[in-house]
């Protein structure tokens, strides 16, 4: 779906009135209703001039996955130019529905652990093809009476490299004509653009941020993230540390835990020590595997004991749940190009 503004442009150049915008926006997000031969309330000449000049849904979805425990459910999107994106729809046991999404085709930021990050960069996602992701399945849950109760973009792709249309894409799902999803339902998740993180602490929007931290030192932090190469550790913290005095909002830290590389007891008391004051909440992140030479999870005992570490230092800390490994919808395994091909075999 177009932003407000062109949506309006298009009924406008077409001669409708205003009211009709609306009826439409009711039609599609409240009725669900996205086929216009389905829309009884705008006139059939309308209708016809507005499936050629307004197409509902600007991604072509190619496969929808449903994980074997039925939790997780994946979808692939063909974008103009003939290129994939992927989000993925969890679902909670205690009913909340959240959805991640993608921010660009590929990325570029070439973290070491990364599957998106091996894949060639495509290019940055319009506003309008990363609202569509959510807007699909808020028809998908629509149809089983549900709702979406969170978004995160942690997809493929990085956020703050697609600044812009990652900020107008907020925009749209907090709209009320549109999915009226609060924004502190939305959480932005950046490997660490600190341009991008000034920018947001400047925002009149509640989003929620999350950092993907996965080091606590610079020499560690750059061996696996190219990006800390460009923006140190320090005046990355310090952005975040001004971020948190402007917003008052927590800001989480994600972690990955890297068999050999990360996962040291005395890597937890490092992490222990720059977290220690901070407004901040560290999600564990278990390592979800890929094809990646070199790069394993950590032992599940390792992850409890850097765990206990932090949470001995008094750190708000917790491992996250994995979901959808299956179907290769975990975090990280987006565009996993072997389980792709296993999942279509599957199919
Ligand atoms: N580019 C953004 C958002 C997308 S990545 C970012 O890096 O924050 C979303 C999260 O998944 C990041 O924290 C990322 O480090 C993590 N991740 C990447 N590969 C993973 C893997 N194989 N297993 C678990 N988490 C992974
Ligand atoms: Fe890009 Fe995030 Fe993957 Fe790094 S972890 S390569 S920033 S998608």
């Amino acid at each position: 779906m177009k932003t407000i503004k062109e949506v309006s442009e298009v009924f406008q150049k077409l001669g409708a009135p205003k009211f009709r915008v609306k009826q439409f926006l009711h039609a599609v997000f409240k009725e669900g209703k996205t086929d216009y031969h389905k829309i009884q309330v705008l006139p059939v000449e309308l209708k016809q001039q507005l499936i050629e000049a307004l197409p509902v849904l600007s991604i072509k979805p190619v496969l929808h996955i449903v994980s074997s425990k039925k939790n997780t459910e994946k979808a692939l999107f063909e974008i103009n130019g003939g290129q994939k994106v992927e989000a993925v729809l969890m679902r909670y046991k205690d009913g909340r529905n959240s959805i991640c999404i993608s921010s660009q085709a590929g990325c570029q930021m070439g973290c070491k652990f990364c599957a998106t990050g091996t894949m060639k960069f495509g290019r940055n996602l319009t506003a309008e093809e990363i609202f569509d992701q959510v807007f699909y399945f808020h028809i998908h849950l629509l149809k089983q009476s549900e709702s979406i109760s969170n978004i995160v973009y942690m997809g493929m792709g990085e956020p703050f490299m697609n600044y812009d249309n990652v900020l107008e894409s907020v925009r749209m799902l907090n709209h009320p004509d549109y999915l009226n999803l609060a924004a502190r339902r939305i959480t932005l998740s950046t490997s660490g653009i600190v341009d991008g993180i000034k920018k947001l602490t400047d925002e009149p929007l509640q989003v929620n941020l999350a950092l993907s931290l996965h080091a606590p030192t610079q020499p560690m932090r750059e061996s696996i993230m190219p990006v800390a190469r460009r923006w140190k550790i320090d005046e990355l913290l310090d952005s975040i540390n001004a971020y948190t005095a402007k917003t008052h909002r927590r800001v989480s830290f994600e972690y990955v835990m890297l068999n050999g590389i990360n996962d040291q007891p005395e890597t937890a008391e490092e992490l222990a020590k720059i977290s220690n004051g901070k407004l901040t909440h560290i999600n564990i992140i278990p390592y979800n595997s890929t094809d990646i030479a070199g790069i394993t999870g950590s032992e599940k005992t390792n992850i409890i004991k850097f765990k206990n570490i932090l949470q001995k230092n008094g750190i708000s800390v917790t491992v996250r749940v994995t979901m959808g490994q299956d179907i290769a919808a975990a975090c990280g395994q987006l565009a996993n190009k072997n389980k792709q091909k296993q999942d279509e075999r599957t199919k």
